[in-house]
């Protein structure tokens, strides 16, 4: 329960600007026994109040080497598979070239990309235990640190950040970094959950994708596509598909899976696709 003093935390906590479009005037739209959602009322951004304290790439567990050992180990072929949707987004705007990955992890969406897109991969990530990790045993070309202060001798063709941008506290200096590190005309493919997807609507607090521990900002189509606009972007194409919700017994999860798929058919789902070029 939010008391009148944590209120008040979370008053002062509140970001004022909107970091998409500027507006500074806040909605509440979801409350939960730890945090509160507000959504700015201009381009429907949510922010995460308290800001969480596992932001820009301060996760707990970055430097957890045997949790990611584990993590390759049991889910290896199964990341692999969750991969194909960026790629296959990808292809449509870039079907060759240079990519940089940021915030690559384990490397699975660079060794799809290299082995069966066959793109030229670079990748980067804060985590020291993931990027040891990509470069030791995937062999890919990954550099440890924070993107934002990383000097690139190459420029790209294009940029790939597959759920990174509701982590990071400043996001329009991060994509503005990365315009810089794109050759003229190249693209950029970001990945996020949607706020204003149907499955997170309806499930609240209860929804996958909100993360509040890790999320800074809830994206929504619409702030998502006002975000990359105000770092200087194009915006080419934004798409809805759906968060992995296994198949299992009982009749929740075969629900929840079907709404999940008819929710990304239709426009609504709870992850989504936008691509920006540089101009
Ligand atoms: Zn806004």
């Amino acid at each position: 329960m939010i008391t009148t003093s944590s209120a008040l935390d979370l008053a002062n906590s509140l970001l004022r600007s909107c970091p998409s479009c500027g507006g500074a005037t806040w909605r509440a739209a979801l409350t939960t026994a730890e945090v509160r959602i507000v959504t700015c009322a201009a381009c429907t951004l949510g922010q995460t109040l308290p800001p969480p304290a596992e932001s820009d790439g301060g996760e707990a567990l970055s430097k957890d080497a045997a949790y990611y050992r584990r993590f390759y180990e049991e889910q290896s072929e199964f990341r692999r598979r969750l991969t194909i949707p960026m790629l296959q987004v990808l292809a449509e705007f870039a079907s060759t070239g240079q990519i940089l990955d940021v915030g690559c992890g384990l490397g699975f969406f660079l060794d799809v990309a290299s082995r069966h897109g066959g793109y030229r991969c670079v990748g980067i990530d804060m985590s020291t235990a993931a990027t040891d990790f990509a470069r030791c045993t995937l062999g890919l070309d990954v550099r440890t640190g924070d993107f934002s202060k990383e000097r690139f001798a190459e420029v790209f063709d294009a940029i790939t950040m597959n759920h990174v941008l509701e982590h990071i506290s400043a996001p329009v200096p991060f994509l503005e970094r990365a315009r810089t590190v794109l050759a003229p005309g190249g693209i950029v493919v970001s990945s996020s959950p949607n706020f204003a997807g149907w499955l997170a609507r309806a499930l609240g607090a209860r929804w996958y994708g909100l993360q509040p521990s890790q999320h800074v900002w809830q994206f929504t189509p619409a702030s998502y596509a006002t975000l990359f606009r105000r770092a200087g972007f194009s915006v080419l194409a934004v798409r809805t598909g759906s968060l992995y919700y296994p198949w299992g017994p009982g009749w929740k999860a075969p629900a929840v899976w079907g709404v999940a798929r008819a929710a990304a058919i239709l426009g609504h789902g709870d992850n989504m696709f936008l691509v920006a070029r540089r101009p």
